[in-house]
C-alpha cells in the first residue's frame, strides 16, 4: 500500500500563518520584530535562499534587511557587522548564509552572534540549551522535521528512531530533538555497520545523508514514518533510470530540465513506508517557515514576552 505522505508545503503555510498571527500580536504592544541576512559574495545559491528568506519576512510582517558583503570581505569586516546588529534593539534575529569564502573563519563569525539572536540555532549556547532541554533557538530544519511529526500526528515517546547523518546542522540536532521527546534514538553514519539492518529497526527512520536515493526499500520496516532531508540534483540519466525508471512525469522534467530533484531517500520507499516526505515540498518548505518562527521566538524570549505555542520543540 502506498505511503501517506507529509505534505510540508502545507504544514510550512500553517506555520506561517501562525507567525504572522503572532508578529501582529507583537506589533500591537509596540514590538516589530526583525531580521538581518547576512550575504557574502555571489554564490547563486546562497543568493537565491537569501531572497526567499527576505520575502518571505515581509509575507508574514516581519522587518528584515539584508547586508550583502564583497567576496573579499574579510573575518573581521564580519566581526565589526555581526557586532553592531548584536547591538542594535530593532533586530532580533541575525542569519549569516553560509557557506561563508574559505578565507573567512566561519565558526569565529557564527560564534560572534548574540545567542538570543542566533535564529540558526548553530552557537554553542543554543546547542548546549537544546541538549539540557532549557528554552533556546533551535536549528530550523530540524525543528522543521519535529513539527511534520507533531502536526502528523506521528507519536515520538518511544518509538525507535534511527537518523542517518549525524552534521551539526541536521543529523545532531533531530537526534537530540527526538531524545528530547523520548524517542529511542540511534545516529547512524559513513561509518556505520549494516547500514539497512539498523535502519530497518526504525519506526521514524531519518535521512539526512546528502547522497541521492541512497536509503532503499531494504532499509525501511513496512509501516516506518520515513522522514527525508536530502536534497540531491540528479543529472546523470543511468541515475535517473535507477531512480525513477517507471515515472513519466520526473522523465519529462528531466527531458525538458536535464535535472530533477531527489531526496535521500528511493522513491520505491513509497510503497513500504506508512508514512514519508516528498522531496520536493517535505521538509524543505519548513525551514523557512522555522527561521520565522525562530524571529519571533527571539523576539519574544529577548524581551520576557510569554512564549508562544507556535514551537514546541
Ligand atoms: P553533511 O554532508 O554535513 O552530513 C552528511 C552525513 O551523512 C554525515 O554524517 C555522513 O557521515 C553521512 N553519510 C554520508 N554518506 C553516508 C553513507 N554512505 N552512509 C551513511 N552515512 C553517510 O550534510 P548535511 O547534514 O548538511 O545535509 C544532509 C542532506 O540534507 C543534504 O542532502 C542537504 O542538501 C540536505 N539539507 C536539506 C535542508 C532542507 O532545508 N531540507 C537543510 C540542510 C540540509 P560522516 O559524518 O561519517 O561523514
Amino acid at each position: 500500500m502506498a505511503a501517506r505522505i507529509l505534505d510540508g508545503s502545507k504544514i510550512a503555510s500553517e506555520i506561517r500563518a501562525e507567525v504572522a498571527a503572532e508578529a501582529k500580536a507583537l506589533a500591537a504592544s509596540g514590538v516589530r520584530a526583525g531580521l538581518a541576512v547576512v550575504l557574502v559574495g555571489h554564490d547563486p545559491a546562497s543568493e537565491i535562499y537569501v531572497r526567499g528568506k527576505v520575502k518571505s519576512s515581509a509575507e508574514v510582517g516581519l522587518y528584515s534587511e539584508q547586508h550583502t558583503l564583497a567576496e573579499s570581505a574579510t573575518t573581521g569586516e564580519l566581526l565589526a557587522l555581526v557586532a553592531e546588529l548584536n547591538r542594535r534593539d530593532d533586530i532580533d534575529g541575525i542569519l549569516v548564509q553560509l557557506p561563508l569564502p574559505s578565507h573567512v573563519d566561519t565558526k569565529k563569525v557564527l560564534l560572534a552572534v548574540d545567542p538570543s539572536k542566533d535564529v540558526d540555532g548553530f552557537h554553542p549556547m543554543n546547542v548546549g540549551y537544546l541538549s539540557t532541554q532549557r528554552p533556546g533557538l533551535v536549528p530550523c530544519t530540524p525543528g522543521g522535521v519535529m513539527e511534520i511529526l507533531r502536526r502528523s500526528q506521528i507519536p515520538v515517546s518511544g518509538a525507535e528512531a534511527v537518523i542517518v547523518g549525524r552534521s551539526d546542522i541536521v543529523g545532531k540536532p533531530v537526534a537530540m530533538l527526538l531524545l528530547n521527546q523520548t524517542a529511542t534514538v540511534t545516529v547512524c553514519h559513513s561509518k556505520t555497520r549494516q547500514l539497512p539492518e539498523v535502519c530497518r529497526r526504525a519506526d521514524i527512520l531519518v535521512a539526512a545523508i546528502g547522497r541521492a536515493g541512497l536509503v532503499t526499500g531494504d532499509y525501511v520496516k513496512p509501516g516506518a514514518t520515513v522522514i527525508d532531508v536530502g536534497i540531491n540534483r540528479v543529472t546523470d540519466a543511468k541515475e535517473f533510470e535507477r531512480l525513477f525508471a517507471g515515472n513519466q512525469k520526473r522523465r519529462e522534467t528531466f527531458a525538458s530540465k536535464g535535472s530533477v530533484l531527489v531526496g535521500d531517500v528511493h522513491p520505491e520507499v513509497a510503497e513500504i513506508a506508512g508514512a514519508i516526505t516528498p522531496v520536493p515540498g517535505g521538509v524543505g518548505p519548513l525551514t523557512i517557515a522555522m527561521l520565522m518562527a525562530n524571529t519571533v521566538k527571539a523576539a519574544q524570549l529577548r524581551r520576557g514576552i510569554r512564549q508562544s505555542e507556535l514551537i514546541r520543540a
